[in-house]
Parts: C-alpha cells; sequence; structure tokens
C-alpha cells in the first residue's frame, strides 16, 4: 500500500472530538463511503491479498461493517453473513457477550450462516479495544468456521486490540493507523 494512498483515505475519513462522549474522537467513514473514488480503493485495498483464493463468506460487524463486508464478499465473490447486536436475527442464533469500554453486551448470528471449514473473512470499519472483533471471532470459531483473516480500515493501536486478535492466531489487516 503506498503512502499516497493512506493519505488519500485518511483524508476521506472525518473526525469528530467528544462523540458520542467526552475524550472519544470519532472516526466518521461515512465521508469515505460517499466518496465514490475512496470507497472503491477502500475495498480494493482490504481484499488485496485474496483475489483467486477460496473465500467462501464475509462476516460484517453491525452496522458499519455491513456496509464494507458486502463490498468485499461482491468483490471476492463470496456470501455475505450479518454479526448483529442480540434480538434482531429472526432465526435460530448462537450468542456471544463481549466486552466494550464500559461493561458487555452480546452479539449473535445464524447458527447456518456458515457450515464447519467456510473460509471466511472479518470485517469491520474500525478496530480498538478488540472486543467486538474478538467476539465474532468466537462465533464463527464456535460454528467451526476457519477465520483467515480479520480486515479494518482503520487500526486505533494504542487500544491494542489487533494484538488481541493476532495473539488468538487471526491474521488482521488494517489500511491506516
Ligand atoms: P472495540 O470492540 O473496542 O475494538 O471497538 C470497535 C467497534 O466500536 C467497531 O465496531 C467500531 O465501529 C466502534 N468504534 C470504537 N471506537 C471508535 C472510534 N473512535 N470511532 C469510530 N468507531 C469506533
Amino acid at each position: 500500500m503506498t503512502e499516497r494512498l493512506v493519505t488519500d483515505l485518511k483524508a476521506a475519513i472525518r473526525s469528530i472530538p467528544d462523540y458520542p462522549k467526552p475524550g472519544v474522537v470519532f472516526r466518521d467513514i461515512t465521508t469515505l463511503l460517499g466518496d465514490a473514488r475512496a470507497f472503491r480503493r477502500a475495498v480494493d485495498e482490504m481484499v488485496q491479498p485474496w483475489p483467486g483464493s477460496k473465500i467462501d463468506k464475509v462476516a460484517g460487524i453491525e452496522a458499519r461493517g455491513f456496509i464494507l463486508g458486502g463490498a468485499v464478499a461482491h468483490q471476492l465473490s463470496a456470501g455475505f453473513v450479518p454479526i448483529r447486536k442480540k434480538g434482531k436475527l429472526p432465526h435460530a442464533t448462537v450468542r456471544v457477550a463481549y466486552s466494550l469500554e464500559y461493561g458487555i453486551d452480546e452479539m449473535e448470528m445464524h447458527r447456518d450462516a456458515v457450515t464447519p471449514g467456510d473460509r471466511v473473512i472479518l470485517v469491520d470499519d474500525l478496530i480498538a479495544t478488540g472486543g467486538t472483533a474478538a467476539g465474532a471471532v468466537k462465533l464463527l470459531h464456535n460454528l467451526g468456521a476457519e477465520v483467515v483473516a480479520a480486515v479494518f480500515v482503520i487500526d486505533l493501536p494504542d487500544l491494542g486490540g489487533a494484538d488481541k486478535l493476532r495473539e488468538l492466531g487471526i491474521t488482521v489487516r488494517t489500511l491506516m493507523s
């Protein structure tokens, strides 16, 4: 990935200080999504190691992971699997608790969304502490899927999430820190 591309993609992301609460800088990718060229270049870069390799499913984390994950799935000719906050999926699910900055929440996937041995790429917009992504990996592993990689546009390295996933043996790809 060229430095120029990283600079361009960073410029397409809007930073909102003190959102959703004081002290947090929210990295708003809606501006990147709305920029046709930046959106295409980001998705092309996200899938860069995998064209031609067999990926069965792309799992996207609600909600921005749905948008990026759908585009990534299309690019890799893979199916798409939504990982959602609890209570949103209509059919039989598997559920996992995951840690947030303050407290815990639960997320779910349909039980039949992947089959054992499926090769899956996990997608979200950003990794911070890694609690959300680690929960998603747990769901996929519980259903017997192989998590080929976890891909994010943004890494917040100070929060250690990408390293935490790597410690779980997951290949992590991020476009910028
Ligand atoms: P974590 O579980 O701590 O890795 O948090 C990652 C999840 O929270 C992702 O789904 C992100 O979309 C969201 N998130 C956390 N921090 C930020 C931030 N500073 N800006 C935008 N989204 C964030």
